[in-house]
């Protein structure tokens, strides 16, 4: 080993060790620290509103699965039908959205719920209460609803630097008050 080389090896291995030193970590402290998810996830639970849901079934025809299950009956003096039963197996349900893209209403929302394990099957499935809109528990992903997912906070990014306000947990209500031209139209009909 010549001279001139000697504790080289080590200068280049601590000169690696301090540049991480100076840089902004790259992890976050899970579960204290939860970073945001993408405003449109589409997360392992579906969120359904009461007051517009209609009882039209599209939902379930459209899911391919057969994870949703609606049992109404008609209301003669409002004329419409109360949803009696609104339940989905997210034990079958793949997460893909199209029940929320199909529904005329605006009623049905992908969550944003990513911690949904289980021990048991039964405990899977989602009854009408878990996922109402309007309990106000539950937090709605902006998934194929582009104007609520803008106002939702910016996902957070382990290569940028996190800071407190970005960590703030997402709580905001989809607009239930105003009609889209998907609203107005399919109550034309
Ligand atoms: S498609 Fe929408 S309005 Fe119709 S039953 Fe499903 S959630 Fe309700
Ligand atoms: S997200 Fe897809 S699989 Fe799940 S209930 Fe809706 S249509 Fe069915």
């Amino acid at each position: 080993m010549k001279f001139e080389n000697y504790g080289r090896g080590i200068a280049k291995g601590m000169s690696v060790t301090i540049k991480h030193l100076l840089r902004h970590p790259t992890v976050s402290q899970y579960p204290e620290q939860r970073l945001n998810t993408s405003r449109r996830i589409r997360g392992n639970e579906l969120i359904w509103s009461k007051e517009k849901c209609t009882g039209c079934a599209t939902c379930a025809k459209t899911c391919h699965e057969g994870a949703i299950e609606i049992e109404t009956s008609p209301n003669l003096v409002n004329n419409k039908y109360e949803v009696e039963k609104y339940q989905v197996d997210t034990g079958y349900c793949i997460m893909c959205g199209l029940c929320v893209e199909a529904c005329p209403f605006e009623a049905l929302f992908m969550g944003t719920t990513y911690e949904a394990a289980k021990y048991r099957r039964d405990e899977l499935v989602q009854e009408k209460e878990d996922m109402m809109l309007e309990a106000g528990v539950k937090q709605p992903s902006g998934y194929f609803y582009p104007d609520y997912a803008a106002a939702l906070p910016r996902q957070t990014l382990l290569i940028e630097r996190i800071t407190e306000e970005q960590m703030k947990p997402a709580k905001m209500e989809p607009k239930t008050e105003t009609k889209t031209e998907k609203t107005a139209e399919a109550e034309k009909k």
